[in-house]
């Protein structure tokens, strides 16, 4: 396929590298997005530059992933794993860097699209200094995720200043859903322009299979009740609301129910502190024989993990959008989620899954127990949710979406600064 070229972009995702292995600490939803945004805008003629900070001696400056798409690293303190809540004084060192990757290279990017708000720092700062269009995804906003933790980080405060300044002026700002849109109106600012653009899955690898093939090929038993958990360890995805669930008399009544938890890095990061108290709980409550940890699985093979499994359960505490339940649903896998953010948008209570209060796992053992035992309901459930997914939440249609509100940026741009040549 030929296209023409349609401009360049520069996707910014400071601590989300689209080139690593997804499913660990720092790699989950963030990634996966840079990474299948840069690929299919590739695919649409435009040359996209995904900007990372590297955190290993170990990485190439440079990945080419096709013709078009490549993630840039650049420098910005130690080539070392540095979590989120600690780089914001390393962003002077990767704003150096880029401008120095620009004059090296002699191009301006004229559409920068920054991700979370500390790519959102950056890209503020170089829409003050050259000719650029802004966009901002927020992937997760300070004032929704501080409501739901216990503790709160140093950094709350310029977090939440970031996110508002970048609000009230980027050019667009794209939420993943309504309940987003809400969020920033009531409680980052009612200033500013915003454009509902989902996340989006691959339908051509996640799709609807057999689930008897699925489970031949993992080896789990066709008796099983399978319950499946998929993300990353971090307190705020909500396992142990999981576990104690899936501990209470009204699972444990039915039998061979099995919990298969997938995801978690294999180094001694932060979220091994999460996975080991999760171990230990899932001992405590006497669970070691229901309870699979799996380990962090690639995108190649988690098709068959969602097909094997009889419910998908994502029981976070805050999810801004959540690429899991959409990813299930593509297999044709029901959903039990917690009514919170953008899971109130992709799961359609009582018709593609399930929606229960976060933190009550009295009352997810009920919707476990109702699936459970009503295997026609998860069937036509299972059916809605794939097509849910293929009517909205395909990537295709996503970056047809974006490749849409990039074009309208740029025309802005060339209007803007050159009024001359835009009149005829
Ligand atoms: N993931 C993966 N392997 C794993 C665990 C998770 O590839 O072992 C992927 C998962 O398929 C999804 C992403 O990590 O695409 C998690 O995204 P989500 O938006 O659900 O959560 P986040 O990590 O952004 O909080």
């Amino acid at each position: 396929m030929v296209f023409e070229n349609r401009g360049s972009v520069a996707l910014i995702s400071v601590h989300g590298d689209p080139a690593v292995e997804f499913g660990c600490e720092e790699a989950g939803g963030q990634n996966v997005y840079v990474r299948r945004v840069g690929e299919e805008l590739a695919d649409r003629g435009w040359t996209v530059d995904m900007f990372t900070r590297q955190s290993s001696p170990d990485q190439p400056e440079i990945v080419e992933h096709q013709p078009g798409c490549r993630t840039i690293r650049l420098t910005a303190g130690p080539k070392a794993f540095i979590n989120r809540n600690q780089l914001f004084g390393y962003l002077p060192e990767f704003l150096t860097a880029f401008r120095q990757y620009q004059a090296d290279n002699s191009i301006i990017y004229p559409l920068v699209h920054t991700n979370y708000w500390l790519s959102a720092w950056i890209g503020l700062q170089l829409k003050q200094s050259q000719v650029t269009r802004l966009v901002h995804n927020n992937h997760s906003l300070g004032a929704v995720k501080y409501q739901s933790s216990k503790t709160i980080p140093l950094i709350a405060r310029t977090r939440l200043e970031i996110e508002k300044k970048c609000v009230e002026t980027s050019d667009c700002i794209i939420a993943t859903s309504p309940q987003e849109v809400e969020h920033i109106r009531s409680l980052v600012s009612t200033n500013g322009n915003i454009e509902i653009i989902p996340c989006g899955t691959d339908t051509q690898r996640f799709q609807a299979t057999d689930q008897q093939s699925a489970r031949q090929k993992l080896e789990i038993s066709q008796a099983s009740h399978l319950i499946l958990y998929v993300g990353r360890f971090d307190p705020r995805k909500g396992i142990e609301t999981l576990v104690r669930a899936v501990a209470n008399p009204q699972v444990q009544r039915h039998q061979n129910v099995n919990l298969m938890i997938v995801g978690g890095s294999r180094s001694e990061r932060k979220d091994n502190q999460e996975k080991n108290r999760i171990e230990a709980i899932v001992k405590q409550l006497g669970l070691q024989d229901r309870v699979t940890f799996a380990g962090q699985i690639s995108h190649e093979f988690l098709p068959d993990y969602y097909a094997a499994s009889d419910i998908c359960v994502v029981p976070s505490l805050y999810e801004p959008f959540g690429l899991v339940p959409i990813e299930a649903m593509a297999c044709g896998t029901p959903v039990i989620a917690s009514a919170v953010g953008g899971l109130k948008y992709t799961v359609i209570d009582g018709e593609t899954g399930l929606l229960v209060p976060p933190q009550q796992d009295e009352k997810l053992a009920s919707a476990i127990d109702h699936l459970i035992s009503n295997p026609a309901r998860r069937q036509t459930m299972g059916r809605a949710g794939h097509q849910r997914v293929l009517a909205h939440f395909s990537w295709k249609g996503v970056a047809n979406q974006l490749d849409q509100l990039y074009t309208t940026q740029l025309n802005h741009l060339y209007r803007e600064f050159f009024p001359e040549n835009s009149a005829s």
